[in-house]
């Protein structure tokens, strides 16, 4: 059977990983290792106790870290370790430049590398329905298509290495901007005598829903749930890497360059576990209003 690694086994990382256990032969390694030892004792899987140890042997190697910066850590530390024919699938929300630098340090050795990341949220990963966006040669995005297939539904060749990243960041700036405005909505219209749930009643009929209002509003804010499920902090990388990509394209984008100042601002205010849907109590603080 197949031999996988994968590294990095955090909100996402680890419900992917779960999927490939059942169809794979699996090794995992996570940088804090109590979450490798908890994935090994919770499904069939091996743990390596380096990065190395992980890829020596394995057909694909999967990362699923923070930022494209933790993936180019690890690749050096594992480099030396990969065998020929291995292909690399890197699953974070990366930013297209360090994707292009890893690949192209992947590739002087003959490893060829994939950016892949993946949309749908920890319920998504959970039932092996998530989107994955790639980058890269489509002769090598077949070699890895049941990997892909074990933990996506929906599987979109976006382009060359960093278009996966890039679509990405966008998609993820329009959640940021979706959420962020609906909260300053719903806050105008809480203190003119509207409860939430009667706004949301009456936009999530009309044109003005989205994601935001149908699902995460009502779900985590008007609930006051708040579950963590997507960090803030990722949000505010991904909206930072749209911004990015729009100043490279030259594309005037004055809305997304907002968008990442506001994610950085609740980003700064809400701390580091904060998950992305409380941004919208930065607006509350302001408004001296609950969305509710
Ligand atoms: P978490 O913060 O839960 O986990 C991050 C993982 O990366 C952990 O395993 C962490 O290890 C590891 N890591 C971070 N830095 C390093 C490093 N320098 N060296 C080695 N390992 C490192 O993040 P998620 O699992 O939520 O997200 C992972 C990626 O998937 C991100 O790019 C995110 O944007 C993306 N994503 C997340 C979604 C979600 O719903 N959560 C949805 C779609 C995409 P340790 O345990 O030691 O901290």
């Amino acid at each position: 059977m197949t031999r996988i690694a994968f590294l990095g086994l955090g909100d996402i990382g680890t419900p992917m990983a779960a999927h490939l256990a059942d169809a794979f032969e699996l090794t995992v390694w996570n940088r804090t290792p109590a979450k490798a030892t908890a994935f090994a004792g919770a499904h069939k899987a091996t743990v390596a106790p380096t990065a190395a140890e992980a890829v020596r042997g394995a057909a694909v190697v999967c990362t699923c870290l923070s930022t494209s910066v933790d993936v180019e850590s690890v690749v050096a530390s594992a480099v030396s370790a990969l065998g020929p024919e291995v292909v690399w699938v890197d699953f974070t929300s990366g930013d297209p430049a360090t994707s292009q630098r890893i690949a192209a340090r992947l590739a002087a050795i003959g490893v060829p590398f994939i950016d892949a990341p993946v949309s749908g949220g920890t319920s998504g990963a959970q039932q092996g329905t998530l989107t994955l966006m790639l980058g890269g040669d489509p002769i090598v995005i077949e070699r890895v298509r049941p990997v892909l297939e074990a933990v996506g539904k929906k599987i979109v060749h976006c382009g060359p290495i960093g278009a996966g990243d890039a679509v990405k960041a966008v998609n993820n700036a329009l959640l940021a901007i979706n959420l962020w405005s609906a909260g300053e909505g719903l806050a105008a219209l809480k203190k003119a005598g509207v409860p939430s749930a009667v706004a949301l009643d009456v936009i999530n009929a009309s044109s003005g829903r989205s994601n935001a209002t149908m699902t995460l509003i009502p779900e985590r804010v008007v609930s006051r749930a708040f579950p963590r499920t997507f960090r803030l902090a990722l949000l505010d990388k991904d909206v930072g890497i749209a911004a990015q990509v729009a100043r490279d394209q030259k594309v005037p984008s004055p809305l997304l360059q907002l968008a990442a100042e506001l994610m950085r601002l609740a980003h700064a205010t809400l701390g580091e576990s904060a998950d992305h849907a409380e941004m919208v109590k930065v607006i509350e603080r302001w408004a001296g209003v609950e969305i509710t």
